[in-house]
């Protein structure tokens, strides 16, 4: 049966560039890039090359790129690091529509006393500059905030927020897994202190993440260990999947506009399609200031997990809300942040595009979920 894969904030298909780029790193070129006989030592350079392909996404520097296990990893060593590095203070600034890799984190040094804000959205998801600026004191160690939601696609306004920050000297992190390769990020515009990202949401496969950390910001090292990465990460480096981020980012400059016209294109073809022939729906999050691929769709009165079964035996994959509250019966923590109503948020649905998704798989979906849906609802016992 054929997939249609509409769930690319969840995990993403393997660019076959990418596992071509990594493939002789399993095979011929297996040392280990710290050793001092050529054949280990040969492998740095691909390390080196790697690192200059994932600054060029950012203008940023090689030497400000650390390679890590995965996005989690990214998030937990920037808070971690800002704690260490500034012991005094003991306020952390985050939002409620976080990823678990920092909610979970902040209520974790919550629990270790520290203050934590968690800044709320609106309706459409999206912050308020004037909480924020209330919520910065000279005790807040970190600001962190995500780039773009994963669930409703908001792409919040970094670059004023980390300037806010700046001018009061505090340091600020953003979480751009979602973002990265989709919104244009300029780090010698920016001014965020750090940024994670990790390789499986831009074609690279899971187990490789990378964390850029700003030339001049103090840094503590979350895993201890060996001197690879100039110190700031114990552990050997994985040089296949690290080879293997090096080719993710470069393509995913170079399909950026795609990603931001095609690819936006598809996703308004596939909400504007489901609009039209399905009654009482609705978009959740803010479609002015979204991620091009996605789009969050709230089927009133109707069970998501139930719209994702029946999407299933379709063959098209898609997510109710985050891959990590799937399974449990609770609306999303973000759709409740939104307040979206109870009839609404039950039934969200997240549809999430790549540039591997055709104007077919597009249309095919179009075809289908209006009678999914239909079915779903003469079943329903919400009847109002
Ligand atoms: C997927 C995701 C992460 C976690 O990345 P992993 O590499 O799976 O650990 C963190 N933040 C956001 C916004 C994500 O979408």
């Amino acid at each position: 049966m054929q997939v249609i894969y509409f769930d690319n904030n969840a995990t993403t298909k393997v660019a076959p560039e990418v596992t071509e780029a990594m493939l002789p790193f399993f095979t011929e070129l297996w040392g280990n890039p710290s050793s001092m006989h050529t054949f280990g030592g040969q492998v740095a350079k691909y390390v080196d090359q790697a690192r200059e392909q994932v600054a060029d996404l950012f203008n940023a520097k090689p030497q400000e790129i650390l390679f890590t296990s995965c996005g989690t990893e990214s998030d937990n060593t920037a808070i971690w690091s800002a704690l260490q590095t500034q012991p005094d203070k003991k306020h952390i600034v985050t939002t409620a529509v976080e990823h678990p890799a920092i909610l979970e984190t902040a209520a974790f040094w919550e629990r270790n006393g520290y203050t934590v804000t968690r800044l709320g959205v609106d309706e459409k998801g999206n912050l308020d500059l004037e909480e924020y600026a209330n919520a910065l004191t000279p005790d807040t160690d970190i600001v962190s905030i995500m780039y773009a939601n994963n669930e409703v696609g908001n792409i919040y306004p970094i670059p004023k927020m980390a300037e806010m920050a700046k001018e009061r000297g505090i340091l600020f992190h953003t979480d751009a897994v979602q973002a990265a390769g989709k919104v244009d990020i300029d780090l010698a515009k920016v001014p965020v202190d750090m940024l994670s990202i990790s390789g499986h949401k831009i074609h690279c496969p899971k187990g490789i993440g990378m964390l850029y950390i700003r030339k001049g910001v103090l840094f503590r090292p979350f895993i201890r260990g060996g001197h690879q990465e100039s110190g700031r990460r114990g552990g050997t480096e994985n040089v296949p999947y690290i080879v293997g981020l090096g080719k993710a980012c470069q393509l995913a400059k170079e399909h950026m506009a795609e990603e931001q016209t095609r690819v936006a294109a598809l996703r308004d073809r596939l909400e504007a399609g489901i609009l039209a022939h399905v009654p009482e729906c609705k978009v959740n999050g803010d479609p002015a200031h979204r991620l091009p691929g996605t789009t969050n769709i709230a089927f009133r009165n109707i069970e998501g997990e139930a719209v994702l079964l029946m999407l299933d035996r379709l063959g098209i994959c898609a997510s109710s809300g985050s891959a990590c509250t799937s399974g449990s019966l609770e609306p999303s923590h973000v759709l409740k942040a939104m307040n979206v109503p109870f009839k609404y948020a039950h039934s969200s649905t997240r549809f999430s595009l790549c540039r591997y998704n055709t104007e077919e798989e597009v249309d095919f979906a179009i075809e289908h979920i209006p009678a999914v849906i239909k079915t779903l609802r003469d079943l329903s016992p919400f009847k109002d």
